[in-house]
């Protein structure tokens, strides 16, 4: 009678009893369930309760369609997650509408947590390279500083920046910059594995985060990205635009109480990249 009434709003599967019901929501995403309580096999409240117990059929709405018109299991029902309890006999007119406004108002929360998706991929995103942003990295890093002092392992972090940058944009413009820095995040990422974590810290600057890796394994790393940027090619109006990076690293000390002192110290170390005329990489108690 329900498929009848609902025919011509909604594609309509049904099911003869609670088994096949809760078979049925499990084989395909469902927008809406009207599910009665007393039914052969398996009764609605015990489908209701599975349905809410599994991922992927717990955000399904479940409408009871029930002859028990009893408040204790109108609660009950209620209690299971159901958003509506309809009691039979009902008028088909309500039923109707109310299906209409359940079935609107899942339609719009999906629309919203689509939308908080992305919002929260936009937020922790560098929309040009595609890698973590700033925030995202320090928010990811800090929980590996946690765990790595905590199990008492190694930790090391890179700071990479790229050498004359503004000379490759004053030379070949924004758009081959830009080009540069995401190819310089692409072979950056066939060099690290998929522990690492890699962020753009802004502007020409990059930092990476190695749970496990002792320094010594970490400088090797380095030199490997800094190896492959180098060799990276990159043409500008059939001019190759040589790109070089200056890498600092530093491993977890016991006297780190944050982060930010060991990205300090991979910074230094950067610096004294650069200084010592760039293209190279240094690490904390280590020299190239
Ligand atoms: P150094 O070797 O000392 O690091 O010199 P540098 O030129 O790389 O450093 P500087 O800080 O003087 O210049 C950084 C440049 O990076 C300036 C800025 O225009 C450029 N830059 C920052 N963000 C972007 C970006 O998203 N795209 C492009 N194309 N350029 C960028
Ligand atoms: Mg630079
Ligand atoms: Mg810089």
């Amino acid at each position: 009678m329900l498929s009848n009434l609902l025919e011509g709003d909604a594609e309509i599967v049904t099911a003869p009893n609670g088994v096949v019901a809760l078979e049925t929501a499990r084989a395909q995403p469902f927008a809406l369930i009207l599910l009665d309580v007393v039914m052969p096999e398996m009764d609605g409240f015990e489908v209701c309760r599975r349905l809410k117990m599994r991922k992927t059929t717990a955000e399904v709405p479940v409408i009871f369609v029930t002859a028990l018109s009893d408040e204790l299991d109108e609660t009950h029902g209620l209690s299971l997650g159901a958003v509506d309890y309809i009691t039979k006999p009902y008028k088909p007119a309500i039923i109707k509408a109310r299906v209409a406004n359940h079935l609107l108002l899942r339609k719009t929360t999906q629309q919203l947590q689509q939308a908080n998706q992305e919002l929260a991929r936009l937020a922790t995103t560098d929309s040009l390279t595609g890698i973590c942003n700033r925030r995202q990295f320090f928010d990811l890093a800090a929980t590996q500083f946690e765990k790595c002092k905590q199990a008492n392992a190694s930790l090391s972090a890179l700071v990479l920046d790229l050498d004359r940058f503004k000379t490759v944009n004053d030379t070949h413009g924004h758009d081959v910059g830009d080009t540069v820095l995401i190819r310089t995040v692409g072979v950056c990422l066939e060099v690290l594995e998929d522990s690492s974590i890699l962020g753009r810290l802004g502007g020409e600057e990059f930092a990476v985060l190695l749970p496990g890796v002792p320094l010594s394994d970490a400088a090797r790393i380095a030199e490997e990205m800094r190896n492959a940027v180098a060799e990276m090619p990159v043409t500008a109006e059939s001019n190759r635009v040589q790109v070089t990076v200056s890498i600092g690293g530093a491993t977890l000390q016991t006297s780190d109480i944050g982060i930010e002192d060991l990205l300090k110290r991979a910074d230094s170390a950067l610096y004294r990249a650069k200084k010592g005329g760039r293209n190279r990489v240094e690490a904390d108690e280590l020299h190239f």
